[in-house]
C-alpha cells in the first residue's frame, strides 16, 4: 500500500480482513494523515450531492454509516449535528429541488424542504428565502480517524511504515520488487492511495493515468464573535453544478471553533501550505498540461472570481453573508488552507466521481476527493474487492 492517508488505511485494513494477509502501508511523511486528510473540513458526508447510482453516491452512503460505526467503536466524537442548506436567491432554487430530488434517490429519509422561518430554528442567524436540512450529516476528527486505522492494521499483524516514501515498483516473478527510500520490499500486489502524487505513483508502476492532479488550494477563514456565534453547526451554499466543490460554508468544529471555507484556487506546491508556496516542479506539472488551460478558459471568471476572494477579505465577507448576513468582514481572519488532489482529463473537464484504475500488478486511487474521508471504508472494502481477484 503506498499513502498512510484516510483512503490507503481503509484499505489496508479492509485488505487485511478480506485477505487475511498482513499489509505494508508506506507512508513518505513522518506521521499518518499529513496531507488532504488533516486539512479538510472534518464533515461526514449525508451524500446529498451525489449522482444516484455513481460511485461517490454509493461509496458515501455505506461509508458514512460505517464511519459513525467506526467512531462510535473507537471512542471518537463524532455528532450527528445536521446541515442546513441555504437558497440565497431565485436563482438557486432549480438546484435546491434538484439536490432535494437527489437526496431522496440517494435513500436520505430525513431530507426536509424548510422555509424562511423554520430555517432560522435551525440556525438563527441564517438569510436566503428556501433551505433542505439533511439530518443524516454528521462531523469529526479525522486525524483521529487515521489514527485509530493505522492502530488497527498494526494490531491484525500489518505494518505502517512512516518516513519511508514509495519509490518505484519492477515486476518480479509472482510479484514486484519496490524501491522505497526505507529500503526495498517485496509484495504481491500494490494499491496506490498516494492522495495528491498518485498520478505519479501511477506512472512510477508503468501505469498510465487517465487524468493529471491537478493541486487546488482550499483555504478557510477563521471567525472571531460577533460573526463566530452567528453559526451552530453546518451551513452550506447551493452548489454549483459545474463544479465538484461543495462551496465556501461555515462550520462549527467539535471544539467549538468557527471556520468559513474553502475556497478553490491553482496551488503551484502540491504539499506546499504556505500562501505563496511554489515548487517548480509541481507549478510547471500543472501550466505544461493542456487539460489545466482547457479547464481555465472553460471557466475564467469563476477562476478570478475565487483569487479575488483569497486575497481580500471584505470580497470574502460579501460572498459569505449570502448565507448569513450579519458576517463582518473585521471578524475574518487566515485559517488554514488544504490542498485537493482533483484529477482534470486532457480536455480539461474535472474527474467528478471515484477513478481507480487497475494495472496487472496494481490497482490506483486517481481521484478520491470529497466526501473521500466520509467514504473511506466503503472504498476500502471496494478496492480489497478489485484486489482480491488480482492475487494469485
Ligand atoms: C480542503 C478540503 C476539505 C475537505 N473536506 C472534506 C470533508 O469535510 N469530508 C470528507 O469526507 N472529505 C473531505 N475532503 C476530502 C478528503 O479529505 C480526501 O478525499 C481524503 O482525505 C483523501 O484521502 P487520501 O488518503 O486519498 O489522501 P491523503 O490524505 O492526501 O493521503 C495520501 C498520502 O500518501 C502519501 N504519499 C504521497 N506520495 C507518497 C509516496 N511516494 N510514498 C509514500 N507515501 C506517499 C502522502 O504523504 C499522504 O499521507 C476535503 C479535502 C480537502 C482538501
Amino acid at each position: 500500500m503506498v499513502g498512510g492517508g484516510i483512503v490507503g488505511l481503509a484499505t489496508a485494513l479492509a485488505l487485511q480482513r478480506a485477505l487475511g494477509r498482513p499489509v505494508v502501508v508506506v507512508e513518505a511523511e513522518p506521521r499518518v494523515a499529513v496531507h488532504q486528510t488533516g486539512h479538510n473540513s472534518g464533515v461526514i458526508h449525508s451524500g446529498l450531492y451525489y449522482k444516484p447510482g455513481s460511485l461517490k453516491a454509493r461509496l458515501c452512503a455505506e461509508g458514512r454509516e460505517a464511519m459513525f460505526a467506526f467512531c462510535a467503536a473507537h471512542g471518537i466524537e463524532a455528532p450527528r449535528c445536521g446541515k442546513l442548506v441555504v437558497a440565497a436567491d431565485e436563482e438557486d432554487l432549480p438546484r435546491l429541488d434538484e439536490l432535494e430530488r437527489r437526496g431522496r434517490e440517494n435513500g436520505l429519509a430525513g431530507v426536509k424542504r424548510v422555509t424562511p422561518a423554520e430555517m432560522r430554528e435551525i440556525e438563527p442567524a441564517v438569510g436566503g428565502i428556501a433551505g433542505l436540512h439533511v439530518p443524516e450529516t454528521g462531523k469529526t476528527d479525522f486525524i483521529k480517524v487515521a489514527e485509530a486505522m493505522a492502530a488497527d492494521v498494526r494490531a491484525g499483524g500489518g505494518e505502517v511504515r512512516t518516513e519511508s516514501a514509495f519509490l518505484s515498483a519492477r515486476p518480479v516473478p509472482g510479484g514486484l520488487a519496490i524501491a522505497t527510500t526505507a529500503g526495498p520490499l517485496d509484495a504481491a500486489l500494490l494499491v496506490n492511495c498516494a492522495g495528491l502524487q498518485c498520478d505519479r505513483v501511477a506512472r512510477k508502476c508503468r501505469v498510465k493515468p487517465p487524468i493529471r492532479i491537478v493541486p487546488f488550494r482550499g483555504e478557510y477563514w477563521g471567525l472571531s464573535d460577533p460573526s463566530a456565534s452567528l453559526v451552530r453547526h453546518l451551513i452550506y451554499p447551493v452548489p454549483d453544478p459545474r463544479f465538484p466543490f461543495l462551496g465556501v460554508h461555515f462550520l462549527r468544529h467539535l471544539d467549538g471553533e468557527v471556520t468559513a471555507g474553502p475556497n478553490a484556487i491553482p496551488a503551484w506546491a502540491r504539499e506546499g501550505y504556505r500562501r505563496f508556496s511554489l515548487s517548480p516542479r509541481d507549478a510547471l506539472g500543472t501550466l505544461l498540461y493542456p487539460g489545466f488551460w482547457r479547464l481555465a478558459l472553460r471557466h475564467p471568471f469563476t477562476g478570478l472570481r475565487e483569487f479575488a476572494r483569497s486575497l481580500s477579505r471584505r470580497a470574502s465577507a460579501h460572498a459569505l453573508r449570502r448565507l448569513v448576513p450579519g458576517v463582518r468582514a473585521a471578524d475574518l481572519r487566515y485559517h488554514h488552507c488544504g490542498i485537493r488532489a482533483q484529477a482534470v482529463f486532457p480536455d480539461g473537464r474535472l474527474a467528478d466521481d471515484f477513478v481507480i484504475e487497475e494495472g496487472e500488478r496494481s490497482v490506483h486511487v486517481l481521484n478520491a476527493p470529497s466526501p473521500a474521508a466520509t467514504a473511506s471504508l466503503a472504498i476500502g472494502r471496494h478496492i480489497a474487492a478489485i484486489a482480491a481477484k488480482r492475487l494469485p
